[in-house]
């Protein structure tokens, strides 16, 4: 396949293993291991079973009339707010678990932002009864203090980050130091297609079960193979990576990431990492993301605490580069605006990172009978205060 991760795990000249030399052995152990362990027999069925049986996969691919008839096309959602604890993050969750106890680890490590992939790490650490410790920016514990006592009613100790912002990026520093402590008996759930290789292209493999059932759902319902369009958000990347796994060598299919624009791109309050980013290393990684003329990393700004990251994935970085996605821009107002439109169109709280896909539908000229496929990465309530106060505000003369 095109586009896939190459031998020193780099996407042309993004990705790569930028890390500390105490984690060689972590990583290195990690890359020698994971092709293996994904491509068996046992692994790939317990994973299968699983993904049936606790997730609730296959989603449904709903075809949202309402929604179509708005843009004068088929709308199709991909379900994945469908998904046990709320959004696509569990797909990847199980994935590293299962293989964390394959590499015979006794102990889990995980960051978070909004809360959900530490919820969704927790619960499969309660489900496959191994330790966990999520680390949590001091300002999103305060944010969303409902996932906190989630996590730690499913068993996990969760540790403030205290540095910088006290968000996302310091809880990814914080889980890397941990990680370093404690190289052997610990292992690293990263949360999206980010990070050192072989991070990007194992999380990509694990949500690539989203591409995977569209390209079975879509032409039993439709009669026709692929779809025109697949659009998805894009926070670090993974729900993205996950929709678009199975087309990335179909050149027809266009494959549409929408990034978080926030107050706007040139707001300086602003998260869109392949408009506002240059090539540079973060987080272990080459990739795009946003930085000051020194290389420094800048504050992300978007209403949506999933999609509040400074840089994407080394693989939607190549994939931007060699113009095989589209990258479109959503602003906080129109994410709000999509989010309370869908709700009322077709009885859906989206999460707001998923209603930042919904409002590029307003940005691409469809045909009508085109066929477009949205993730619908999660579900809204952990939005739901955000989605009252904007209606509020809006209400107000
Ligand atoms: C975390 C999250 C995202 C963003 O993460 P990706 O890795 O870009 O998919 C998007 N949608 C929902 C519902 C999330 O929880």
């Amino acid at each position: 396949m095109t586009y896939q991760v190459n031998a020193d795990g780099f996407y042309g000249p993004f990705g790569g293993t930028y890390v500390p030399e105490v984690l060689y052995p972590n990583i290195e152990e990690l890359q020698a291991h994971y092709r293996a362990i994904l491509s068996s027999a046992g692994f790939k069925q317990t994973f299968q079973t699983l993904l049936e049986q606790y997730v609730g996969r296959p989603t449904p691919l709903y075809e949202a009339h309402r929604l179509s008839k708005r843009y004068n096309a088929r709308i199709f959602l991909k379900r994945e707010d469908l998904c046990h604890t709320g959004s696509h993050k569990i797909n990847n969750t199980l994935g590293q678990i299962l293989l964390a106890k394959q590499l015979g680890k006794k102990r889990i490590i995980a960051e978070t932002g909004a809360g959900s992939h530490g919820v969704a790490t927790a619960t499969i650490c309660a489900l496959l009864d191994l330790p966990c410790v999520i680390y949590m920016g001091e300002v999103d514990m305060l944010r969303q203090s409902t996932n906190v006592e989630r996590m730690r009613l499913l068993g996990a100790t969760v540790r403030a980050a205290q540095s910088g912002s006290r968000t996302l990026k310091e809880a990814v520093n914080e889980a890397f130091r941990a990680w370093i402590n404690d190289p052997e008996e610990t292992y690293y759930v990263l949360g999206s297609v980010f990070g050192p290789h072989p991070y990007p292209d194992m999380v990509a493999q694990f949500q690539s079960v989203i591409s995977q059932e569209i390209s079975w759902q879509l032409p039993a319902l439709t009669h026709q193979t692929f779809p025109d369009y697949v659009v998805a958000c894009v926070g670090g990347g993974s729900n993205a990576i996950g929709s678009f796994y199975h087309f990335l060598d179909q050149p027809l299919v266009q494959l549409i990431a929408a990034e978080a624009a926030g107050q706007g791109l040139d707001s300086g309050q602003s998260a869109a990492a392949t408009f506002l980013g240059r090539p540079g290393i973060l987080h272990g990684t080459k990739t795009l993301f946003m930085q000051t003329t020194q290389g420094q990393v800048v504050e992300a700004h978007s209403v949506s605490a999933g999609l509040d990251y400074p840089g994407i994935g080394p693989q939607l970085a190549h994939l931007h580069q060699q113009g095989r996605v589209e990258f479109k821009a959503v602003t906080d107002q129109q994410a709000l605006e999509a989010a309370l439109s869908v709700t009322r169109l077709e009885g859906l709280i989206p999460a707001l990172e998923s209603a930042h896909a919904l409002a590029a539908l307003e940005q691409l000229s469809l045909q009508p009978e085109q066929l477009v496929v949205v993730c619908l990465s999660g579900r809204g309530d952990k939005d739901l205060t955000t989605y009252f106060n904007y209606q509020a505000s809006q209400s107000k003369p």
